[in-house]
């Protein structure tokens, strides 16, 4: 029922969802955000590739573990799920070309549930859902200083530090059952 390919396929369309749901949520950060929250900010240059090594890195994790649980059919995970933890960060461009946005407006627990709910109704698919939930903590967990949980309600900022060890346990849990489930789901059980 499920190859490979359309897991691929599945994986190119959460993508793509998931980069509009973040720029979405960028965009309406920018036009309801009360101004003193309007402070996100630009990384420095040379910090970006670290950053980004880190982030990589922790997606390579997450897409390896589901892999090995989701069988041969997991392998485009390995690829999708550090595709997924770094897309988040989208939500920072406004800053890059100089205009006023709030810190992080997409890495909230509100843009995670709305995020869950869409990619449900497109795909279906609890395995990729999983996938998202994975990337989505994951990349929380690897990210440090100031983020709003619940934004766009609420632009109150709290430190993401605090989070780390639960978006941790949540990230690995999650890759964990998306392998599972993707496995599950293949016709006949277990592949060979
Ligand atoms: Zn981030």
């Amino acid at each position: 029922m499920k190859s490979a390919g359309g897991l691929g396929r599945a994986g190119i369309t959460l993508v793509v969802v998931y980069a509009a749901l973040i720029l979405a949520f960028t965009v309406i950060g920018m036009a309801v955000a009360p101004p003193d929250a309007q402070v996100g900010a630009a990384r420095p240059a040379n910090d970006i590739p670290v950053h980004l090594s880190e982030l990589l890195a922790f997606g390579l994790l997450l897409g390896a573990m589901s892999a090995v649980i989701g069988g041969i059919r997991g392998l485009p995970l390995v690829i999708l799920a550090p595709m997924l933890v770094v897309l988040l960060d989208l939500d920072h461009l406004p800053a890059y070309i100089g205009l006023a946005q709030p810190i992080r407006p997409a890495h909230s627990f509100v843009f995670i549930a709305v995020a869950v709910v869409c990619t449900a109704i497109v795909l279906r698919r609890l395995d990729l859902e999983l996938a998202l939930l994975s990337a989505f903590t994951g990349h929380l967990a690897v990210d440090e200083g100031l983020f709003a949980p619940f934004s766009p309600l609420s632009y109150g900022y709290v430190l993401l530090d605090q989070y780390r060890l639960p978006l941790i346990a949540c990230s690995l849990a999650a890759a964990l059952l998306s392998g599972y489930f993707l496995r599950r789901g293949n016709r006949g059980g277990p592949s060979r």
